[in-house]
């Protein structure tokens, strides 16, 4: 296995950045999580699209995307074939003052990758007291400031969840630790809109493109009130919910999470980016 930094590949002990990396000291930079399957990256350029937006909304110098996507290519190749991996991209202001001011070093970009062990089909979750935050500077972005999502992922562990469920400040359903949210109403499949606060999960466009479905504000409590709901990311694909902090919903995978599953599957499996 390599890890490459900066435009060449380490072995991963060899692999270094400054302890001063702004990244390290106040979370100032951008990252993705993309999924290999047998050793192929999936829908990687709508990552570094997003991995490009989200440096752009923090502020940070455009990356360099051809280099960053042949490091990727080139972990990839020097990683075992999983079945199921898991790409890390990272990329920060680079070297800076111990201070929230940025540094003129140059930037770090990271790209590592390690084996993933599948997600269960269904799991529970577990609401967290704490609403992101919509009209934060950084709402929307994929920041390396994940502290919350640590916190809160933590809490729904301690309780039983497998992932942890955000609201927003306005009291409305938003999206998970690290990954977005589906409901079924009335027969009809619902995700929180972009402005509700939550990341555009690629996964939850995928789904949304390939199978159906309406963006539309719902309180918070809704979750409790689903027919059917199911998470949706990079590592889950689509992960039906059993249960929300103790309620059991009606059915998991219901029929409506089954068939946006299968769509997802078929799709997925025929177009490698898409
Ligand atoms: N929301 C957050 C906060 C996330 O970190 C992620 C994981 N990237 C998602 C949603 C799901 O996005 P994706 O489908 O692109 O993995």
């Amino acid at each position: 296995m390599k890890v490459w930094v900066n435009g060449a590949l380490y072995d991963p002990e060899q692999a270094r950045v400054s302890v001063f990396d702004h990244g390290i000291l106040v979370g100032d930079g951008v990252f993705e999580t993309v999924k290999s399957v047998r050793g192929e990256a999936f829908a990687l350029t709508r990552h570094l699209d997003r991995l490009a937006a989200s440096a752009a909304g923090l502020g940070l110098p455009a990356p360099d995307l051809d280099a960053i996507r042949r490091g990727t290519l080139d972990v990839l190749a020097a990683s075992p074939r999983w079945e199921l991996g898991r790409i890390r991209i990272t990329y920060t202001s680079g070297p800076g003052p111990l201070g929230s001011d940025r540094g003129d070093q140059g930037t770090t970009a990271v790209v590592a990758a390690t084996e993933q062990t599948p997600f269960p089909s269904a799991g529970d979750v577990t609401v967290v007291p704490w609403p992101r935050n919509e009209r934060g500077a950084l709402s929307g972005l994929k920041t390396i400031s994940y502290g919350d999502n640590a916190k809160a992922l933590a809490y729904a562990h301690e309780r039983g969840g497998g992932e942890a469920i955000f609201g927003n400040l306005a009291g409305n359903l938003c999206e998970g630790t690290g990954s977005n949210v589906f409901l079924v109403r009335d027969g009809r499949l619902i995700t929180p809109p972009l402005s509700s606060g939550c990341l555009a999960g690629i996964t939850r466009a995928l789904v949304l493109e390939w199978y159906g479905g309406d963006e539309e504000d719902v309180p918070l409590e809704a979750i409790y009130q689903a027919d059917e709901a199911f998470l949706t990311s990079t590592t889950r694909d689509v992960q039906s919910i059993r249960a929300v902090d103790g309620t059991v919903l009606p059915t998991a995978p219901g029929p409506v999470t089954r068939e946006a599953m299968e769509a997802f599957a078929k799709r997925s499996a025929e177009i490698v980016d898409p």
